[in-house]
């Protein structure tokens, strides 16, 4: 079997009503992402999704990574990861080189399993678990002047519709951040695991502030206090509270992570499936993990296939540590407006009794909607 063709598309669709939202670092008033789909000889396909800014990955993979790939056999995926890093190794160890690299190589997944007739996690070395429990990652802000009570709003919209679990986003300043996380715990009851997510708006000073003035609220984890460049400050953080700290969806291949693990920045891993070098870099970095004995939750933000690669990933993942009782798997499911997560996939999302539960699919396990494509395609 060889590589016939592959085929990039960027997709794009402006939210509702000319609506917007922010984290702390940027606003959104669209969602566009690049795909793409590695076509083989004998009829097989298999797809793949790039997180970040979809004309550099689009450029890298039909100027670089493509010329490469065509007439070779997508077994030979490790091979080909190696050979297209060391292709751009001076030029890009971390960002879209590697990002692009990511819809490669869960590509070349998809057609492995697509051709074996298994799951990718079967693949990967096997599932560790039977269900995989979703958490809704929202609470996002339309205006940085937001009243918390419509944050709490939306948190108990997630509690109703059967989540155990719900990650707010916070970095827009100490006293509100502690006041918003009040909030959320008084409205939402103890049942509920409320993770809190700053993407790295603060020095370490400032984090273990917001951290010491949380930290009677039961938070599952603080994600990203500080830039991911900031070794010692996720140090810093980490020693000075009890909340469990997590960061790495900005953290690229396991030649960064391994940097990350060794410094104990984190106790929660979370590398992006998409981000940081495809299933391939994932299961390496959970190699390192499982030695350092640190927990991976992946980060997924994105379409119906990084969904489909972020499952899997989290079926496949080791336990660290091993026990008869080991800690639940949490998978990051996002609920802002996306067209892309919704509808890509024709097959949609189960959840049931607040777990997803292993599927035996072939390949990622996704039918995917190229009229959708079609109707969104911008590049
Ligand atoms: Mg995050």
């Amino acid at each position: 079997m060889k590589i016939k063709d592959i085929k990039t598309y960027i997709v794009s669709q402006k939210l509702d009503n000319n609506t917007r939202f922010c984290y702390s670092q940027a606003w959104y008033n669209s969602r566009t992402i690049m795909i793409l789909e590695i076509i083989c000889d004998d009829g097989i396909i298999g797809w793949g999704e790039a997180f970040g800014n979809s004309f550099i990955n689009q450029s890298v993979v039909e100027n670089v990574y493509k010329p490469y790939l065509i007439g070779k056999n997508p077994f030979d995926s490790e091979k080909h990861w190696d050979d297209l890093y060391n292709m751009l190794r001076d030029n890009g160890q971390k960002g879209s080189c590697i990002e692009a690299l990511s819809a490669i190589d869960n590509a070349l997944w998809d057609i492995k399993g697509k051709y074996t007739h298994l799951p990718v996690y079967t693949l990967l070395g096997g599932a560790r678990r039977d269900k995989i429990m979703p958490y809704a990652t929202g609470l996002y802000r339309n205006s940085l002047d937001q009243d918390p009570k419509d944050l709490v709003r939306e948190a108990l919209r997630y509690k109703e519709a059967g989540f155990r679990a719900i990650k707010t986003k916070i970095g827009f300043g100490i006293k509100e951040d502690i006041k918003l996380v009040e909030q959320l715990r008084l409205a939402l009851g103890d049942e509920i695991e409320l993770m809190v997510d700053a993407n790295h708006a603060y020095n370490s000073m400032s984090a273990i502030k917001v951290a010491r003035g949380i930290e009677k609220f039961n938070i599952a984890w603080f994600e990203e206090p500080v830039p991911p460049e900031d070794i010692e400050g996720y140090k810093e953080v980490r020693a000075n509270t009890i909340i469990p700290i997590s960061g790495g969806e900005a953290e690229f291949t396991q030649y960064g992570f391994n940097n990350f693990i060794n410094n104990r920045c984190v106790d929660i891993l979370q590398p992006d499936c998409c981000v940081t070098g495809g299933l391939s870099a994932f299961r390496r970095i959970t190699t390192l993990a499982k030695i350092a004995n640190i927990q991976v939750y992946p980060h997924v933000w994105g379409s119906a296939i990084a969904v489909a690669v972020g499952i899997n990933a989290c079926f496949y993942q080791p336990n660290y540590p091993e026990a008869l009782v080991t800690p639940k798997v949490y998978f990051e499911l996002d609920r802002t407006e996306n067209i892309f997560r919704e509808e890509l996939n024709l097959d949609k999302l189960q959840i049931d009794d607040g777990y997803i539960y292993k599927k035996e699919v072939e390949g990622l396990g996704f039918n995917i909607n190229r009229k959708l494509i079609e109707k969104y395609q911008i590049g």
